[in-house]
């Protein structure tokens, strides 16, 4: 069997083209990089022993297993971030949240930062690479995850300090600024049928999906110097509410943000208040 036979028989499992050729340079061990290598060598042969590891993992594919566990990784803002069933993939969405927390912390911050639900490690790790004097603190109430971003900061040589904690709960410190990608998903959302494979605990958040919003905004002025900052991703109708629970508790300079979609995916404000 050729490589350019091998995407075929991926592709009459249904495969998309993208992944199966992803999957066949996991097979090879050859970088994610290597498509246009593939390409040019498409008539070269897969030996019998990967066409079947090949065959396998286009099984777990064409089943809805996310291809970052598959290959074990994914790329998150310019990191690459190994991952498996313990976490949620990091999505390109995120990185909505990314850049606006860079645009408040300048350069050379020495600026506190927290990440609830650090997942992957995946906020806190892209904070800490662009703003590298900052203090970045990632929590997580899951020890699996924790043990899969505290290798991802390892791996990644980020300096980011690690906590098991369900959000600000067991905490007095105070930040200039707390992130977060909390679970936001609506309990009965269909869509997350399509998600089965990662963490129901990273995905759905009450009847709703806002159930854990609210707690951070519940507990983030008590956790915020003066002048500091709260962002949220949400989910795509999510916008107005967590904008109206941020101005409840008192927040100044509430606004959202647009994923590269385009769609309003992050909001924030700034606790202006003493205390
Ligand atoms: N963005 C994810 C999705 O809907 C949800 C992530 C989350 O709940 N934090 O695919």
């Amino acid at each position: 069997m050729t490589f350019a036979q091998a995407l075929a028989s991926a592709a009459a499992l249904g495969l998309e083209r993208l992944d199966s050729q992803l999957l066949v340079l996991h097979v090879l061990g050859r970088p994610q990089t290597d498509r246009a290598w593939l390409l040019a060598h498409d008539a070269d042969p897969l030996e019998p022993a990967l066409q079947e590891a090949f065959r396998l993992l286009c099984e777990r594919r064409a089943i809805g297993e996310p291809l970052a566990y598959i290959v074990g990784h994914k790329e998150f803002f310019g990191l690459r971030l190994a991952v498996d069933e313990r976490v949620l993939v990091p999505r390109p969405d995120t990185e909505t949240l990314v850049e606006w927390a860079l645009d408040i912390l300048p350069v050379q911050s020495a600026a506190s930062v927290v990440d609830l639900g650090t997942g992957s490690g995946a906020i806190a790790l892209a904070i800490k690479k662009h703003r590298p004097a900052a203090q970045v603190e990632a929590v997580d109430a899951g020890a699996g995850a924790l043990a899969v971003a505290g290798a991802n900061a390892q791996a990644l040589g980020l300096g980011v300090t690690f906590r098991q904690a369900s959000w600000l709960g067991a905490s007095e410190a105070r930040y200039d600024l707390i992130v977060s990608n909390p679970p936001y998903v609506a309990e009965g959302d269909p869509h997350l049928a399509a998600l089965a494979h990662e963490p129901l605990s990273a995905l759905a958040a009450g009847a709703d999906g806002l159930r854990d919003i609210r707690t951070i905004v519940r507990q983030a002025p008590s956790h915020l110097v003066r002048g500091g900052w709260l962002l949220l991703e949400h989910g795509f109708d999510q916008a107005e509410a967590v904008r109206a629970l941020l101005a409840a508790a008192g927040f100044g300079r509430v606004a959202s943000r647009r994923d590269i979609q385009g769609i309003e995916r992050c909001s924030g404000g700034q606790w202006l208040e003493l205390g």
